[in-house]
């Protein structure tokens, strides 16, 4: 049997509730909570199979991995983490998981679209504070329909789609910015270039991988491009924003808000101002965590063990 060691199992099974009977039984199992990089180098040793989830794996790690190590299995869809081209020249296939928390990442891109919206942050942040401004003046704070806005989705894969699925049934009108996506059959909505989308949308939601070339696609510059009163929402890496950027877009009233599910640095520093405007909503990275898409990875990380060992592998992002 193969060898399989889970390096960081706390960042997936943080309340201890997963069932890993899908890896025990295809492969000798062995689980860490987490790991240092001195740990991992122990740890992987006379190991076949390694998982990570969002555990920092670079080329100085890789280069030292025994040669029993085969595949490095990312229990996630981004793989960012791992080094693929230094896992590739030694030998070492790297695989994800495309889709295993699709819909519930969709659902939080929405569910910011909306609570910005509706000002609910703003709203409840008042009345806690014993400000009942909004119950008998005019509305402090925008408070806005979202049937009939614009809604610009950068990168039309699963999530996008999910996501572009729920906004037109919200009555929605969508733009995309995606270079290599092909149309899926969805008449209402409209390609256009990254300038196009940032000049057109009433929220912005991003839904790309980080790579290189997407590295701070929203930076000073493209900033500028969108509307005052636009919201941006990112619910994929931080760092596809220029953080410092945003901040001063939010400061100086160039963009009306966002709802960051990601940050560039997670977590953020305590003093980072994102947490102290009240036009900004940020969540620790949860878009993935609902308990049926954690015990959906641990399967689907079985499925392509499982395949891997058959000889047929499937999700190897790095061949
Ligand atoms: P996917 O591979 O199905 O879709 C990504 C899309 O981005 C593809 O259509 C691709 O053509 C497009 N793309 C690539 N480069 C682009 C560019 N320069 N500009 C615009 N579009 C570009 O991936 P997915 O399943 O939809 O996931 C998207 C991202 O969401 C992942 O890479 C991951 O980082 C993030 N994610 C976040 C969470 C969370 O908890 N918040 C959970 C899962 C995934």
């Amino acid at each position: 049997m193969k060898k399989a060691v889970f390096l960081n199992s706390a960042k997936l099974d943080f309340d201890q509730k997963l069932n890993y009977s899908f890896l025990s039984d295809i492969t000798e199992f062995t689980k860490y909570e987490d790991s240092t990089d001195e740990q991992i180098l122990e740890r992987v040793q006379g190991q076949n199979i390694v998982i990570t989830k969002e555990l920092p794996v670079g080329r100085d790690l890789i280069s030292k991995f025994p040669e029993s190590v085969e595949i490095i299995c990312e229990a996630g869809t981004g793989y960012n983490n791992i080094d693929i081209e230094a896992a590739r020249e030694k030998n070492i296939a790297v695989c994800n998981v495309p889709s295993y928390s699709t819909d519930a990442v969709a659902h939080m891109a929405i569910t910011l679209i909306l609570n910005l919206s509706a000002s609910l942050i703003q709203q409840q942040n008042m009345l806690q504070r014993g400000n009942f401004d909004n119950f008998t003046k005019a509305l402090q704070v925008p408070h806005f329909e979202v049937t009939g806005k614009t809604l610009g989705v950068i990168g039309a894969g699963a999530i996008g789609r999910a996501t572009i699925k729920v906004a037109l049934a919200l009555g929605m009108n969508i733009i995309v910015f995606d270079p290599f996506a092909k149309p899926w059959g969805e008449s209402a909505v409209q390609f256009v270039s990254l300038e196009e989308l940032l000049k057109q949308s009433d929220f912005i939601t991003i839904h790309c991988p980080l790579m290189p070339s997407t590295k701070h696609l929203i930076n000073k510059e493209t900033l500028k491009l969108i509307k005052p009163s636009a919201y941006i929402v990112n619910t994929s890496r931080g760092a596809i924003i220029n953080e410092a950027d945003l901040i001063e877009a939010l400061k100086t009233g160039k963009l009306a808000g966002a709802g960051l599910d990601v940050q560039e640095t997670e977590p953020p520093a305590l003093d980072n101002p994102l947490f102290f405007m009240d036009n900004v909503i940020m969540t620790p990275h949860i878009g993935w965590r609902r308990f049926e898409s954690r015990q959906r990875l641990v399967e689907l990380t079985a499925a392509n063990i499982t395949a891997f060992i058959n000889g047929k592998e499937i999700n190897v992002v790095n061949k």
